[in-house]
């Protein structure tokens, strides 16, 4: 039995009410990326470059929280067909998130990561017509951890850190055939106020004008509560319907702080919670850790899905 909580009846094709709950721990294991692909396994990465292999996921299912997510809330993509059946249903949605998985879920794998270039203006970023999705957030979010672990090379992010580098729009061109962008990372509280990034001078042309870009992946650290600015830039993106999927990072920093620290699945609710007001519907949300690896098969086929659903309208 994968769905808990779950009465009997077909499910409407969209959700009106949130009549029942999924727990997602108890929900699917998804099944290993290398399942799903229809490509060839395959990279042309140097073994050295791998980063060390993730925990035994025995250990970390133990520790896995339960999240009860309303049906009203898992986000369903475009063109997907949402099963009658409830076990189907729970069978399609990605570990750790609230991601319905679609027909268009194929081609996941990274088999080249390679860095393109950096620009400063929307102008001067690549103009063969790729689709990307752009990575931001916080300084000290886990954005270059989490870029490595997805591209498996352990310090291709680096290149973002470089010099003269940090306060651009970097693009890696993935498989020769889309592309992971690195924007600058906001809010650093101890640099000098001319080092700060004005997000809003700065993206907001991007976001608005890229017309290549698929999805923003909006990083939020899910060991601290929410962070005022990481709401204003959620609820931005939401109320200029940019496409955003929220990406909760250090999921694995389980310890409950003192003086009323919360666990990151209570910090992932809450957050959501607190931008709820400026979206139609949910959007799409996965816990990640850049430590034990969870997570990003699921970023990756998520990817996938929006990517090729882009290709093909
Ligand atoms: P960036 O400034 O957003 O690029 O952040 P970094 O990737 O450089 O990470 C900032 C700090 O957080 C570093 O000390 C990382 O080791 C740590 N960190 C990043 N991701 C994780 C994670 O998933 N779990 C834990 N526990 N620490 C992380």
């Amino acid at each position: 039995m994968v769905l808990t909580h779950l009465q009997r009846f077909p499910f409407p094709a969209f959700f009106p009410k949130p009549q029942s709950l999924f727990t997602y721990r108890s929900l699917f294991s998804t099944p290993p990326l290398s399942k799903l692909l229809t490509r060839p396994h395959y990279s042309t990465l140097l073994a050295a470059e791998r980063p060390p292999a993730a925990e035994p996921p025995a250990a970390a299912e133990l520790l896995e929280p339960r999240i009860e997510i309303p049906l009203d809330r898992l986000f369903v993509p475009p063109d997907t067909e949402v099963p009658c059946d409830s076990s189907d249903l729970s069978a399609r949605v990605l570990k750790g998130s609230n991601i319905v998985l679609s027909r268009y879920a194929r081609d996941a794998q990274v088999a080249e990561a390679e860095f393109v270039k950096s620009s400063v203006r929307t102008e001067d970023c690549p103009s063969d017509g790729l689709p990307e999705f752009a990575l931001v957030g916080r300084s000290n979010v886990g954005k270059s951890s989490l870029l490595n672990s997805l591209v498996r090379r352990r310090k291709l992010a680096l290149t973002s850190k470089k010099p003269g580098k940090t306060q651009c729009i970097n693009h890696f061109r993935i498989n020769d055939s889309w592309y992971l962008v690195d924007l600058p990372g906001y809010g650093y509280a101890v640099a000098p106020q001319e080092l700060r990034t004005d997000w809003g001078k700065f993206t907001k042309g991007y976001f608005l004008n890229r017309s290549t870009l698929v999805s923003v992946f909006l990083l939020i650290d899910a060991s601290i509560p929410a962070k005022k600015i990481d709401l204003e830039y959620a609820s931005w993106l939401g109320e200029n319907q940019i496409p955003m999927t929220l990406v909760f990072t250090k999921c694995d920093k389980r310890k409950k702080k003192k003086n009323g620290g919360k666990r990151p699945e209570e910090n992932v609710s809450d957050f959501q919670e607190l931008i709820r007001g400026f979206f139609q519907t949910a959007p799409p949300w996965i816990m990640t850790s850049s430590v034990t690896n969870q997570g990003r098969d699921e970023i990756l086929l998520h990817m996938a899905q929006l990517r090729n659903y882009w290709l093909k309208h």
